[in-house]
């Protein structure tokens, strides 16, 4: 399976699904981004707004194994 990138308007969520322990930190924390029955299931469009990146920021960062991880726009 190995690294996949989502891309959203302020920054990028990239998911490595090997180390997923399913905890659900994610679907929790921001459903609008993180939605299991959608394909992407990970869709950071939805974190439009600084408020909202910041919330991702903030949920990504409680991902227990870090299978996901934000990769911040340089430019
Ligand atoms: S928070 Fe991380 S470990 Fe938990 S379900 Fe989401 S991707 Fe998997």
């Amino acid at each position: 399976m190995g690294l996949k990138l989502y891309t959203g308007p302020i920054l990028d969520v990239s998911d490595e699904r090997e180390l997923c322990v399913h905890a659900a930190e994610c679907v929790r924390g921001m459903p609008e981004v993180f939605n299991v029955s959608e394909r992407p299931w990970v869709n950071p469009t939805h974190a439009d707004t600084p408020e909202l990146a910041d919330k991702l920021r903030a949920v990504v960062a409680r991902c227990p194994h870090h299978a996901l991880k934000i990769v911040e726009h340089t430019s």
